[in-house]
């Protein structure tokens, strides 16, 4: 029998980085020994001091719903985050705090989007901001790069892509899942570009901000002409190993903000009381208590980039940021290994999964069907065992 599902969530796909995380603990239950470098989950604890502060909480009895967009005091030490780290001026006013970066894009898309609206996505871009964009019954519109350009897009294909149904673009750097950053210039020259399509909004994530090895982060909304369309998006998961907290939020004109709060009021309310006064401590401390685990990245991505260059057909990139490689892998298509024809990323992805027990992503998933993504969240130990049995089954 078939169920009646709505079209809605028929016409979405599953998140394939969940499925794969999935996928991997369902073999894992089986008894194999599966390693997991499909999820962009750090493998660090929570720091003690935030833990601490969330055990304050539930001893002082925070305990009741918040308001909608979040605790006052909470909104306020993420102006000085944004002021600190970013040199942007936003008031609480301006703050939504929501579940997760994910609700906060959401949010901001159920907002903004009307069905048939075009939303820009630089390829390689996060699996759900295609599936959010079409959940608005809106149409995405893929820009796409490759390996040889860093996975950047230039000015001159970004106007190209732009069209009067043209709505929003969702930017994001450091990117999930190429790791690549742009720089202040390259983002001015974008800026340049949407400067003259005052009807475009930008969606910027900056999720990974902290996790940048080289330059400092830059925002969309630092540019002057862009701020007053630029919604901000970041949150604890990445930088704080705080992904099952789920605290997202933005920063945005407070148009966009008061639209927020007003559908997330209808959907989730405000967002669990405990997490929300421990991102006060978490936002508030200085980003040097976070260096720890953004060093131990970078050493990973070294080792891992080592690695994958040793293969034959892996053509990698120096991702600057974020805990992802996303090397290219076209060169196997049309071959066929261990009995196994690899057609394109998703086979190739699940013929590491059978043969060598490693969990990675489809470049599809992420509008890159010549890449896989491999998250070097995990232990040194299990990258350097996880990339030898990848050399193994390919050899
Ligand atoms: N953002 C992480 C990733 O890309 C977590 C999973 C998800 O929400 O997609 O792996």
């Amino acid at each position: 029998m078939t169920h009646p599902l709505s079209d809605r969530i028929n016409s979405l796909p599953t998140s394939q980085t969940l499925a794969m995380a999935a996928k991997a603990r369902e073999l894992r239950a089986e008894g194999k020994d599966i390693i997991g470098l499909s999820l962009g989950e750090p493998d660090f604890n929570t720091p003690d001091f935030i833990k601490d502060a969330a055990i304050e909480a539930i001893n002082q009895d925070y305990n009741s719903y918040t308001p909608v967009d979040g605790y006052l005091e909470l909104k306020e030490a993420i102006c000085v985050k944004f002021k600190r780290d970013n040199d942007l001026d936003y008031k609480p006013n301006q703050v939504v705090v929501s579940t997760g970066a994910k609700q906060s894009i959401a949010n901001v898309a159920q907002v903004l989007l009307n069905p048939n609206d075009e939303v820009l996505l630089p390829a390689p871009y996060w699996v759900s901001y295609s599936a959010i964009a079409t959940l608005c019954e809106a149409t995405f519109v893929e820009i796409p790069s490759s390996i040889d350009t860093d996975f950047k897009i230039t000015p001159a294909q970004l106007e190209a892509a732009i069209t009067p149904k043209t709505k929003m673009i969702f930017f994001n750097s450091p990117n999930n899942p190429s790791g690549t950053i742009y720089s202040e210039a390259e983002y001015r020259a974008l800026a340049a570009v949407l400067e003259k399509h005052p009807q475009i909004f930008i969606l910027s994530d900056e999720i990974y901000e902290h996790v940048n090895y080289n330059a400092k982060p830059f925002s969309f909304a630092a540019i002057e002409s862009m701020y007053h369309r630029t919604i901000t998006v970041n949150g604890l998961a990445k930088a704080f190993a705080m992904t099952g907290w789920r605290i997202g939020y933005i920063g945005a004109p407070e148009w966009i903000a008061k639209a927020c709060t007003k559908m997330q009021g209808q959907i989730t309310s405000g967002t669990n009381c405990i997490a929300q006064r421990a991102a006060i401590t978490a936002v508030l401390a200085p980003v040097s208590k976070i260096q720890f685990m953004v060093d131990e990245f970078k050493t990973r991505r070294d080792i891992v980039i080592g690695l994958l260059r040793e293969i034959d057909g892996f053509k990698v990139n120096v991702p600057e940021g974020a805990f992802y490689v996303f090397p290219d892998i076209s060169d196997f298509f049309g071959k066929t290994i261990k009995d196994v024809k690899i057609e394109n990323a998703n086979d190739f992805s699940l013929f590491l999964l059978e043969h060598a027990n490693v969990a990675t992503v489809t470049g599809d998933a992420f509008g890159a069907p010549n890449c896989i993504r491999i998250s070097y969240a995990a232990s040194e130990l299990q990258i350097r065992e996880a990339i030898k049995r990848i050399a193994a089954a390919l050899s």
